[in-house]
């Protein structure tokens, strides 16, 4: 997440109003007016690229992966394992051998826990942090009702940063694995990753992040940043739903028991043994999301085509812009604001429910989203029930943040 590690933008800076027109559903109209979508966080929208590529897909390679002699067949796994080897670029892996395909980051981390976790038991430590997404807790909490291994979980200081020093405590000769999010949904605040990192293989311990909110924003270099699991949703950078990624690091891979088993992930089956394909395979049974995972490829395609550089620029000015027009409202509070954030503002205003707020807007065209967003635990911390989310990408204009800060000022007259 460090800008000077752009890309360089070869191409034309690009203008935001075809930028815009290449998302059709950013051309919805809400209750009359047209949508300002700023629920990236949740889900961001796709552009044509992506839809076509899908449609051209279904429409002209449509078959099942790995197991035909027929044309479509090989049309359709070359299509299937070309985006491997596209989301390993995207993401400065070594090798498409390191890139699992999954449903999401959900289903990573879970895949994770049940295999890499398999190993982990009474006396054994995870260390998760307040700031966690349920989908980085609950399967770790699954997991230590079923082996005994106990989570430790780094504090978040009232800025909404991780306490790097109660980290470094925390880590031990017992911890098994350090798992943290790369970059906060509900704050925005990036994670030194670096540091956490060097900390944690300074005693040998494996780091896994949740890479959710930080590969729509910035570009990863996973061998560089030499971090040993990793995991993304297509559906947060601009690619369909339903599939994402989990990288390991090889050897780690090839040590990991397989998790579902199934089609695929066999080298040979009897009745007296079975015996397991090879990474990544091992961990993908039965029939993929092979749509999703071509859509996914055409999604990292589409930013690299925009350029990070162009990407981040927007991204710091929508960040900058809507903090200062949102910091005149009366009564408005910013939850999260440590120096390095991602394009999030998560606010309260006064004592105004989030959910009251949201609807407000909604009857506005404009898309928040409000509650705890799957981080209970760092709500809890804040002492509140929930936020108001604005997320923003690069899609975004300063004319709808506009829109939003007097929809703000009419939500805060309305329910005051
Ligand atoms: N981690 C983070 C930080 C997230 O923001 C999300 C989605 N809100 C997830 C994990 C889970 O992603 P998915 O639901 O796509 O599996």
């Amino acid at each position: 997440m460090n800008p000077t590690a752009a890309k360089p933008n070869t191409a034309q800076t690009p203008d935001l109003d075809l930028v815009r027109a290449a998302f059709p559903a950013l051309q919805t109209e809400v209750h009359g007016h047209q949508v300002a979508y700023f629920d990236n966080a949740a889900t961001s929208q796709k552009p044509r690229a992506v839809l076509d590529r899908i449609d051209r897909y279904y429409c002209e390679e449509n078959a099942n992966v790995h197991r035909g002699v027929h044309t479509m067949s090989q049309l359709a796994t070359e299509a299937y394992e070309g985006a491997r080897e596209r989301l390993a670029s995207f993401l400065g892996a070594s090798s498409s051998r390191q890139i699992i395909f999954t449903r999401g980051a959900t289903e990573a981390i879970n895949l994770l826990a049940a295999s890499f976790g398999a190993s982990f038991g009474a006396g054994d430590e995870i260390i998760v942090s307040a700031m966690e997404h349920h989908a980085n807790i609950v399967p770790w909490q699954l997991l230590s009702e079923r082996t005994g291994v106990k989570l430790r979980v780094v504090p978040v200081t009232d800025d909404g940063e991780l306490d790097i020093e109660e980290f470094r405590i925390l880590l031990n000769d017992r911890t098994r694995l350090v798992a943290l999010v790369h970059v906060s949904n509900s704050l925005g605040t990036i994670n030194p990753v670096r540091r956490i990192i060097a900390d944690a293989h300074g005693l040998g311990i494996p780091v896994l992040l949740d890479g959710a909110q930080a590969t729509p924003h910035a570009p990863v270099n996973l061998k560089e940043l030499d971090v040993d699991f990793y995991c993304l949703s297509s559906h947060k950078m601009f690619g369909p739903t339903g599939v994402g990624v989990l990288y390991g690091k090889a050897e780690l891979l090839e040590s990991m028991p397989p998790w579902q088993g199934g089609g695929d992930m066999i080298e040979e089956v009897s009745f007296s043994g079975t015996t397991f394909n090879e990474i990544p395979h091992k961990f993908e049974a039965g029939t993929p999301n092979i749509a999703g995972a071509i859509g996914m490829a055409a999604a990292a395609d589409y930013l690299e085509s925009l350029g990070w550089s162009w990407i981040q620029q927007q991204e710091l000015d929508l960040l900058e812009y809507a903090t200062a027009q949102l910091s005149q409202i009366d009564g408005l509070r910013i939850i999260g604001t440590a120096p390095k954030k991602a394009a999030v503002i998560s606010f309260l205003i006064g004592a105004t429910h989030p959910y009251d707020v949201g609807s407000v807007l909604d009857r506005l065209g404009i898309a928040v989203r409000t509650g705890h967003h799957c981080t209970q635990p760092l709500m809890k911390h804040y002492g509140i029930p929930g936020t108001v989310r604005a997320s923003f990408t690069f899609y975004n204009s300063r004319s709808e943040i506009d829109r939003l800060a007097e929809g703000l000022q009419r939500a805060a007259q309305m329910l005051a």
